[in-house]
């Protein structure tokens, strides 16, 4: 199930903001590094406020972890992956807004967008990610 927002009771409700949490799994071809997948669900910690002309902007944490072997020398590794999403959601979109329509915004293109955006290019270990020469 798409985590959404309903933007038209929370405009009825004057609960103009918002807080939502959500866990998936997230699509394991999304990931472009070789010998690597997702080592959790990705969770989703968001806050969104809607705007006076029915814009929405919602912003947070994704976060995750990923394991498998390291980019570099191979050795099993795992690693905390966070990032800071950020998207606007407007009924008349236009250049990077996401579009929404009948009162409901649904997240599931932002969410696969963030987790596209938070991944690394590759996966270093412990001993690598150290040495400084990334
Ligand atoms: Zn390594």
């Amino acid at each position: 199930m798409v985590p959404r927002i309903d933007v038209k009771t929370a405009i009825a409700k004057k609960k103009y903001v918002g807080e939502l949490d959500v866990t998936f799994d997230a699509d394991g071809k999304l990931i472009d590094i070789p010998y690597v997948e997702f080592a959790s669900p990705v969770r989703a910690a968001l806050r969104y406020e809607i705007f006076a002309d029915d814009k929405a902007e919602v912003t947070g944490t994704i976060s995750f972890r990923l394991k498998g072997l390291c980019s570099r020398c191979l050795a099993e590794t795992e690693r905390e992956i966070g990032y800071s999403a950020e998207g606007v959601f407007a009924p008349m979109p236009k250049d990077d807004e996401y579009g929404y329509s009948n009162g409901f915004i649904d997240l599931g293109e932002f969410l696969r967008d963030s987790v596209m955006f938070a991944l690394p290019a590759r996966l270093l270990c412990g001993s690598c990610a150290d040495d400084g020469s990334e």
